[in-house]
């Protein structure tokens, strides 16, 4: 058996790197060019994020890439003040739901935005953001 590549493009990926998920790792090659991209099942149409390399409803991996463009709505958000390993350094900051209507995505509050501003219902946009350490991970804005 021929021994297979190892995919390590999810490493530019946040602060802490992901594994096992090699079926989607344009997703990183998608924020490099600045596009925040989710997975939509051709068959039926469900749109996912996180992306997903299989329809769990087809049993299908006849997915393409969708770009999660426009504003969302914040369904809910939360203050962290003491967060997962490697991200230690960047406290206190808030994660949030943002809820596009087939899907939604989850992850970060930009810290451009100050928490008073944050306020549920509000429109936000999903964007990607390069981290100090040169890393990319994605932010939501008011949008
Ligand atoms: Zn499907």
């Amino acid at each position: 058996m021929a021994k297979k590549e190892v995919d390590d493009r999810f490493k530019k990926f946040g602060t802490v790197s992901f594994t096992g998920i090699s079926k989607t790792n344009d997703f990183v090659d998608y924020l490099q060019q600045g596009k925040v991209m989710g997975t939509r099942c051709k068959s039926c149409g469900l749109q996912f994020f996180p992306p997903r390399a299989d329809c769990y409803q087809c049993l299908t991996s006849d997915m393409e890439w969708f770009e999660i463009a426009g504003a969302g709505t914040l369904l809910t958000y939360s203050k962290l003040q003491y967060g997962p390993v490697g991200f230690e350094g960047d406290l206190p900051y808030c994660i949030a739901l943002v809820d596009y209507g087939n899907y939604k995505v989850f992850g970060r509050v930009s810290s451009d935005l100050a928490e008073d501003q944050i306020e549920i219902g509000m429109d936000m946009k999903t964007v990607v953001n390069t981290l100090p350490n040169g890393q990319l991970n994605y932010v939501f804005q008011k949008a």
